[in-house]
């Protein structure tokens, strides 16, 4: 069972991912907990260079980088598991490519879709939680902490509103294999949610 968080910055994916993680261990499931980009030990090292160039980078150059992270992964984490039967938990995916570099970065949604197909050899996740929560609320938490948008803060909100959009509409074209959590609910609700969902999943 492949089972991937996608979402915005800061929506809680790897907490979800990690009391997800209990849950599942206590079914007597075997979880694997990784991420992207960062599941690797190469993928730390790529995970470093694209954050460190973030915005100094041709957005091509950085689209690669992604895949590149994610064809080692794909191959040498993830469908290893897979094949020995474990729970694949993965805080992001194909979709935060198709949504940060498709739409974000204004690369294409179906180009960066086709990349990122090719580089995991079409692997798809059985089941996608769609963490969402509005970037203007996201924003309005962490200005309420840091002060006073700055230019580059309000050149990123069309960013991020483009982002969000991308991850909507992957959302509502495969609704039997997407979640989508209002992710401003208390916690412990979108737990639940979750929990409900992958437990039926499992009963299936
Ligand atoms: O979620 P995580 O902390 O791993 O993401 C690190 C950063 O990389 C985030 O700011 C995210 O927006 C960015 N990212 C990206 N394109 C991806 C994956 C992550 O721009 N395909």
């Amino acid at each position: 069972l492949f089972i991937v968080f996608e979402g915005g910055d800061g929506v809680g994916k790897s907490t979800h991912a990690r009391r997800l993680a209990e849950h599942l261990t206590a079914l007597g499931e075997t979880v694997v907990h990784t991420r992207e980009p960062g599941g690797t030990d190469l993928g730390l090292e790529v995970r470093q260079i694209v954050l460190h160039h973030r915005g100094h980078v041709d957005p091509r150059a950085e689209a690669l980088l992604y895949a590149a992270d994610r064809a080692h992964h794909s191959a040498t984490v993830v469908r290893p598991a897979l094949a020995r039967g474990e729970v694949v938990l993965q805080d992001r995916y194909i979709d935060s490519s198709v949504a940060y570099q498709g739409s974000g970065r204004d690369l294409g949604a179906s180009e960066i879709r086709e990349l990122s197909e090719w580089a995991t050899g079409g692997l798809q996740p059985d089941l996608v939680l769609l963490l969402d929560v509005d970037p203007a609320e996201a924003r309005a938490r962490m200005t309420s902490e840091r002060g006073e948008l700055d230019r580059l803060e309000s050149e990123a909100r069309d960013f991020h509103d483009r982002v969000r959009a991308q991850f909507l509409e992957q959302a509502a074209a495969h609704p039997d294999r997407y979640l989508v959590l209002d992710a401003t609910r208390e916690h412990e609700v979108v737990a639940a949610e979750i929990k409900a969902r992958v437990d039926a999943l499992l009963g299936e």
